[in-house]
Formats: structure tokens, sequence, C-alpha cells
């Protein structure tokens, strides 16, 4: 039996803080559980998720392996889904009363398409349960005290607590953690962005905004940073899964490359280079006496077409039969390997996330617990656990919100002689 004063103090209430709030108070009805919000209301990103849908998990069904979808947290979160994987997501949250719906590809939505059904549905279990919500107020510092842990709020306001769960998501400001875990032996591992398009300098591929091709090849040039898949292009440059991808494989290369970085785009992924050469030749000079402009390999619009067979030094009006042997050498390059200049990070409204946070080195694998600070815990993007978009990064944080507060129970369920004394 744990003692009925037990307090927890969880800071944060994002979608890691109030689930791992809600497990607690379900398990623990007497403790006190405190979520601290710094923002006006808790949730808030949460209602803008998955475009206002809520992309709240994945089925994995077509993932083989974590590392496709976690460039950072993979091996965590390989054992941690033991524990709670998408499966334990998509029941908890049908067993409260949400309905769920899985799309051909895989990504997991409330069946009404709205997310704000999500975060009201963790706000009313919070509320039910008895959870203390305090919105609008930062803390400051997290601290040791003689009791175990201190929340030092703004305004010099101090919560003294028996555990502490950090739940403060991602920001790509390092000093944001730094502060509240200051003299605390917590590494972090240097937040940037990720999962955001890029700006390119070609006017000709700008002009081109609003074409979509189903699949490309990206590689930043010189490393083996590379993804595949839909690319969009746009008034600043590229977007779409092939790029959001990129940049969140790529995300800390990027970072120290300042975000301009020379890009290789392939726009005939399934064609092997060798083979592509011969099926060219044969194709311009099976319609030789056509213009240029009306034959193009499968897979390219006319106007990216144009656009290069300009990049290539070829006239669109000239016959297919006259493209001499080096042209269509430089055409296949084209194809293949046109190289574009990333000159920055471009706006992306649907899904931001950081990579970087607290160093999952500094934590007990098994239960989230920062080593030689027993109590403390750490969940959420707060963490170094980022995915690609898919509903990946809030099954993360349910997961390890989660372990998060089983280990919190089991600490306090323990017999009290077994259970680690605060230094
Ligand atoms: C626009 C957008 C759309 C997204 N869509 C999806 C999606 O569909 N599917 C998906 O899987 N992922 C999506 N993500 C990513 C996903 O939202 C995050 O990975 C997830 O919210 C992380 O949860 P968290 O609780 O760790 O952090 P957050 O949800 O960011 O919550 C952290 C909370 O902590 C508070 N806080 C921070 N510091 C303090 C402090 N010192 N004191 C008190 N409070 C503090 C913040 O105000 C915040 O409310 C999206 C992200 C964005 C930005």
């Amino acid at each position: 039996m744990y003692k009925a004063e037990k307090s927890i103090v969880i800071v944060g209430g994002g979608a890691a803080g109030l689930f791992a709030a809600v497990c607690l108070k379900e398990r623990l009805p007497l403790a006190r559980v405190c979520v601290v919000e710094a923002g006006g209301r808790a949730l808030s990103k949460l209602r803008l998720t998955g475009g206002g849908r809520c992309n709240l998990t994945h089925t994995f069904e077509a993932v083989e392996a974590l590392g496709e979808v976690y460039p950072r947290g993979e091996r965590l979160l390989r054992k941690l889904f033991y524990r709670f994987g998408p499966q334990d997501t998509w029941r908890w949250f049908e067993e409260r009363g949400l309905r769920l719906y899985a799309q051909s590809d895989g990504r997991v939505f409330p069946r009404s398409d709205r997310a704000d059904e999500v975060a009201d549905l963790l706000l009313l279990l919070a509320r039910e349960r008895g959870v203390e919500l305090c919105e609008g107020t930062r803390v400051e510092r997290i601290e040791r005290s003689d009791a175990g842990w201190r929340a030092c709020l703004a305004g010099g306001r101090r919560v003294e607590a028996d555990a502490v769960l950090v739940a403060t998501g991602g920001s790509p400001r390092r000093e944001a953690l730094e502060r509240l875990l200051e003299d605390l032996p917590v590494e972090l591992v240097a937040p940037v962005p990720s999962l955001f398009a890029f700006n390119v300098a070609d006017g000709g591929l700008r002009a081109l905004s609003g074409t979509t091709l189903a699949d490309a090849r990206l590689r930043l040039a010189g490393t083996k940073w590379q993804a595949r898949g839909a690319l969009l292009l746009t008034h600043f440059g590229l977007s779409g899964p092939a790029v959001l991808r990129l940049s969140s494989y790529a995300a800390r290369h990027l970072a120290e490359a300042a975000y301009r970085a020379p890009l290789l785009v392939n726009w005939l992924p399934d064609e092997a280079p060798e083979s592509l050469a011969p099926r060219l030749r044969a194709l311009l000079d099976r319609e030789g006496a056509k213009q240029l402009s009306s034959v193009r390999p499968e897979g390219l619009n006319t106007r990216l077409w144009l656009h290069l067979l300009e990049r290539s030094g070829l006239d669109a009006r000239g016959k297919c039969a006259e493209v001499s042997r080096k042209q269509l050498n430089g055409l296949v390059t084209t194809l293949t390997q046109d190289e574009y200049l990333i000159t920055g990070r471009a706006p992306h409204k649907d899904e931001f996330v950081t990579c970087g946070g607290v160093s999952l080195k500094s934590l007990q694998a098994q239960t989230l617990e920062v080593r030689s600070c027993p109590g403390l815990y750490v969940a959420g993007e707060a963490l170094d656990v980022d995915a690609v978009t898919g509903g990946f990064n809030l099954q993360a944080a349910w997961t390890t919100a989660y372990v998060c507060a089983e280990s919190i129970i089991e600490r306090f369920t323990q017999p009290l002689t077994s259970i680690t004394p605060t230094p």
C-alpha cells in the first residue's frame, strides 16, 4: 500500500503530461497529481495535430523496423513498446470511449476526425479522476528537497513532490531545459528542428509550384542521408513526405550546415541508371521525328519534363532523333542526379518536432528515471526521441508517458524499505 499523501508534479500539460497524469490517478487514486502547464491552456498543441484531425498513432503494419520511422530513440522504443505499444494505445483510447479508425496508409485517427475530441477526452478523464491542473504557470526549476523534489514555479511558489515528471515537449531552445534541470546530472543533446521543408534557390523549380510527384529519391550530396517518397514542388522550393523524411534523418547534419546543402534529386527512382540511357535512346529513336517536348518518361508531367530538358541544355523543340550521345548522358544525369542548393528551412505548418533533448544515456531505460535522481522521470518529446510523420511522435509520447507512470506507481507501491532513499 502507498501513503495517501504521495505527491507527483508533472511539468508540462501536453500529450505526454496529461496521459501520464490520467494513468497515475487511475492506479493511485489517493495520490496528489498536479500538472503544471506554462501555456494558457493544456493540450493546445494536441488540438492542432494531424491538421486538426490528430493522427494519434499508426498501425505499424508496414513498418518492418522501428529505425525506419524513429531516427532517434528506436532502440529504447523497441523495448518499451512491449510495455505499451500502438495496439495498447488503440485499446486505451477505445476503452475510454474514443472510437478510432486506421487509414489505408496505417495512420490512425479518431472516427470524428477531430483532434479536439482526443484533447477533451484526456481533460475530462483528468478532471474526473482528480488531477490538479495548474495552467498559465511555468516551472522555472526542479530541485532536490528534503521531501524528495521541489518544483519552483514562476512567481516564487514552491511545490514539494515525491516524484517529478518532466514532460515539457520539444523546443529548439536548449536554455529552456538547461534552466529547468540546472545542477541536476542530466545530459542534454542539443535540440535542433526536425520535419521541415526546404527553401531551394532555383527559379525554374519554384515556377513548377503545385506539381506533385508520386515518387522521387533525394540525397544530400556527399553524405549518406537520403530519402524516398512523394515530392511536392512549392513556391519556396520542396516539400512533401520525401523532404520531411530527409529533414528528420539529416536534422543534425542540416543544422550544422546552417541549412545550406547541395541536394541531388532522382526524378525516376525506379530506373536503374545503367538501363535508363539505353531505354531513353530507344524511346527517342522510336519517336525520332517528334519534338522532345512531346516525348517524356512515364511519371513526369509536361511542365517538369520541359524544366528538366532546359536544365540538360536541350531544346524542347528539337527532334528526338537529333539528341547526341553526350546530350543523352547529360539528360540521364539530370533525371537521376539533378543538383539544387537548399538555402534554408521553409515553413511547414503540419508537423514540426525537435531532434535532441534529454539524452537517453541519462536515464534508466526500463523506468525512464534519471540515473542518480530517484523520483525524477522524463517523457515525451523532451526526450531525445522523435519520428517521421505518421502518428509515430504521439505514439512515443503515449508510450514514454505510460512507462513513467508505471515506474512511479511501482516506486510508490513497493514495500517502503525497498525504496531507494533520495540523497
Ligand atoms: C502542428 C503540429 C502537428 C503535429 N501533428 C502530429 C500528428 O498528427 N501525429 C503525431 O504523432 N505527432 C504530431 N505532432 C508532434 C506531436 O504533437 C508531439 O510530438 C507531441 O505533442 C509531444 O508531446 P509532449 O507532451 O511531449 O509535448 P507537447 O505536446 O509539446 O507538450 C509540452 C507542454 O509542456 C509545456 N511546458 C514546456 N515547458 C514548461 C515549463 N517549464 N513549465 C510548464 N509547462 C511547460 C508546454 O507549454 C506544452 O504544453 C505535431 C506537432 C505539431 C507542432
